[in-house]
Formats: C-alpha cells, sequence, structure tokens
C-alpha cells in the first residue's frame, strides 16, 4: 500500500474533472485499511500543520456519482477491495456476499449467470458494488433494497477504536436515491462488503414500460434472469451517453416528488397551467401517503435545455437529465450550468430540482 501525493483524479471520475487529490491511496484488502488506520498518526500531524483543514477522506470507487468542483485537500482512499461468495443456500434462495471494490455489473453478471433473480434490472449501473448502497442504486423498476440484506462498513469518524459494524437493511434508511450513508453517516463509514439475498425462483420484474416495450418489439420470451439483464443492458446502451466518450455522471438531478394531500392540490394547479406534464401517482391506501413523481428530465427539456451547449459544458441532446464534459472542463463549469438549470426550473414550475451527484 502506497500513499501518493497530489494525486490526479482525473481518470478516476467519469465526468473527467483534472483536480487532485492532497493524497491518494488504493486499499486492496481489509488488512490495507487496517494498516492505513494505524497510520492516522500522519494524517494527524498533517491536520494540525495545515490548523485542521487536511481532516477530509473520501471514498471513492468508480467515480460515476462524483463532481470534483476542486482539488481535494486530504486524502482519496480508492476501493479495490475483490472477491464475491455464496455465504449460503435455501430451496429457494441463495446470499451472496460481494465485496465493494467489485464492478457492480461483475457482480450482476456473477448472479444471472448462476440463474439468480434480483439484481438483472440494475444491469450496467457504472461503478462499484460498495457504493451501491450510498444511493439505493435503481433503474427499470428495481432498487437495491429489494434484496439487500445487510451493509459491512468501518467506522472512521473517530480517531480510535475504527471499529466494523454490520447495518441491516433497516438501519440503512433507504430512499429513492438515498440512504443513511448519504446525510447523516455521510463520509463517516467506508463500505467494504454487502450482502444479497436472491431468488432461485423466477421472479421476472418486467413491467416498466421502456422494458416491457422492448421485450414484446423484439418478442423476446423471458426465460431466466440473464434475458432481463440483456434487455436491460441493451437498452442502457442506446439511451445514455457513454462516459468514456463523452465524460458524464448519469442522471445529475433526482426526479421531483410531491408527497401527500398539498402534494396532489400542488399537482392539480401545475395541470391546470401544463395539461401536457407527466406526472406517475403511486398510493398506498392512505391520502398521506400519496407520491406523485414528475420526471426531471422533461421539466428541463421545457425550459429549453436538452441539447443546449454552453462552453465546455452542456445537456445530452438525447437525455436531458444528463450533464456532459465535452473537453476540458472544470467542475465549477458543470455547476454553474447546473446551478441554472435549477433556477429556470424554479422559476417556471416552482418546483425544486435537487442533484444525484456528490459535489466533492
Ligand atoms: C452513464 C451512467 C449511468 C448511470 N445510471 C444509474 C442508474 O441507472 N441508477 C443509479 O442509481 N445510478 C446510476 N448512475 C450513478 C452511479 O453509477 C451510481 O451511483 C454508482 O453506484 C456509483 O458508484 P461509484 O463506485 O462510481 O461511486 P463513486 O462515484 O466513486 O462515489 C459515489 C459516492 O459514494 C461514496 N462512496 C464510494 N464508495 C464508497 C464506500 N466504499 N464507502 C462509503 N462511501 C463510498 C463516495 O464518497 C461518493 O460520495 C449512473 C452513472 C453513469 C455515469
Amino acid at each position: 500500500m502506497k500513499i501518493e501525493n497530489n494525486y490526479n483524479l482525473s481518470k478516476l471520475n467519469t465526468f473527467g474533472i483534472s483536480v487532485n487529490a492532497k493524497f491518494f491511496v488504493e486499499i486492496q484488502s481489509e488488512e490495507d485499511l487496517q494498516e492505513l488506520f494505524k497510520m492516522e498518526e500522519f494524517f494527524a500531524k498533517d491536520r494540525s500543520a495545515s490548523g485542521g483543514k487536511n481532516n477530509q477522506k473520501l471514498f471513492l470507487g468508480g467515480g460515476s456519482n462524483v463532481l470534483f468542483i476542486r482539488d481535494f485537500n486530504g486524502l482519496v482512499i480508492l476501493n479495490k477491495l475483490k472477491g464475491i461468495t455464496i455465504l449460503n443456500e435455501d430451496s429457494e434462495t441463495v446470499t451472496v456476499r460481494c465485496m465493494g471494490g467489485e464492478i457492480w455489473h461483475d457482480l450482476v453478471n456473477f448472479t444471472v449467470e448462476r440463474g439468480l433473480w434480483g439484481i438483472e434490472n440494475l444491469s450496467l449501473i457504472p461503478g462499484t458494488v460498495g457504493a451501491a448502497p450510498m444511493q439505493n442504486i435503481g433503474a427499470y423498476g428495481a432498487e437495491l433494497q429489494n434484496v439487500l440484506l445487510n451493509v459491512e462498513a468501518f467506522d472512521i469518524s473517530t480517531q480510535e477504536n475504527k471499529k466494523k459494524r454490520i447495518f441491516f437493511k433497516e438501519e440503512c434508511h433507504f430512499g429513492y436515491r438515498d440512504s443513511i450513508f448519504k446525510n447523516e453517516l455521510k463520509n463517516k463509514y467506508f463500505i467494504t462488503a454487502i450482502s444479497l439475498k436472491l431468488s432461485k425462483t423466477p421472479k421476472p420484474n418486467i413491467s416498466y414500460k421502456i422494458l416491457t416495450e422492448y421485450l414484446d418489439k423484439n418478442k423476446i420470451e423471458v426465460k431466466n434472469s440473464k434475458d432481463v439483464s440483456d434487455a436491460v443492458a441493451f437498452i442502457r446502451r442506446t439511451k445514455l451517453p457513454d462516459p468514456t466518450i463523452i465524460p458524464n455522471a448519469g442522471s445529475f438531478f433526482k426526479n421531483v416528488f410531491l408527497k401527500g394531500e398539498v402534494g396532489e392540490v400542488k399537482m392539480k394547479e401545475l395541470l391546470k397551467i401544463y395539461p401536457e406534464m407527466p406526472y406517475f401517482k403511486e398510493e398506498n391506501g392512505s391520502k398521506t401517503s400519496v407520491l406523485i413523481k414528475i420526471p426531471a428530465a422533461w421539466l428541463i427539456e421545457q425550459c429549453g435545455w436538452k441539447g443546449k451547449r454552453v462552453g465546455n459544458v452542456g445537456v445530452h441532446d438525447k437525455q436531458a437529465l444528463v450533464l456532459v464534459n465535452y473537453g476540458g472542463a472544470t467542475g465549477e463549469e458543470i455547476l454553474v450550468l447546473a446551478n441554472t438549470i435549477i433556477k429556470e426550473v424554479r422559476e417556471k414550475f416552482n418546483l425544486e430540482l435537487s442533484p444525484e451527484v456528490n459535489m466533492i
């Protein structure tokens, strides 16, 4: 394990932003992590020399959900913990444990090759397994929380006693692109592994509109989870820009949700002015639990941003949720663009867009 100084991160974030980390280290094993904890003294010295400023740590996986605004004045820890194991199985389910540095899609392949059901709809989401609980990754009608059993993580918030803790699903406070790790425990726990409970019996989840249409159009009869995985991968390749060609971090913004009776009233008002506004309503029995989703992409498109370029940055021409770096952009330029879009959507619709990407 080697600690590097002033390490350039441009190849470690899918936006391709060129910033430096003051310190950088790659973790290959839990022993590396323990060794790093012992070096705390070294970082403590740097902290006191900088008047307490250089005290930050940042965990990095595939860098596909971060926007670096400036140089990182602390230690970047790159997660390279590898290994996928089957912990146990019964007649209907299999429990799989996966180390956090594995590539998420490799885990999907591992499960579909074994005929397991549960994460096939999440195929081809970029990044690592360790970052997946951060925002409860989701796509095509599925979310990580549907199959997650637990998350293993080291508490690094204190100087001493860096203990491993197991978070059971209920303790992760999962929500739409959200979890406890993105809020109260942000940068406090390093996720080293997750365990999932997957099904041996077929459980196709193919009601998501685009997926159903694709399967019907191509007369694909779903016989196993790989059929779903292949379909999702195909659709994703046609819909989303490849960050290796046009640097981006996927959806920059979350969809907008209106809640409860107040949300219903607001939706009615919006529909009076914009009758064509798309929305999806979920009712879970009571009026107070009503959730109305308004696609952020539509709001952005209505403000004229789809396909628009400003200098080195812009909004993708096929997917209005995706902000792109056309080359040489700074994080600041992307941020200015994002804030302009947020402001225009607020002014036009009185709705608040919030970023999905983690600003660093
Ligand atoms: C083209 C494209 C398409 C995408 N599509 C989707 C999609 O369909 N659905 C979806 O949910 N997301 C999507 N994303 C976003 C992204 O792929 C996911 O959020 C992914 O889980 C990020 O993984 P990562 O390893 O790249 O995380 P990073 O970008 O490296 O990190 C993201 C955040 O997690 C923290 N973090 C990383 N690893 C750890 C760890 N081990 N312990 C604690 N904290 C950690 C980081 O500090 C940072 O705050 C897409 C991104 C791209 C570029």
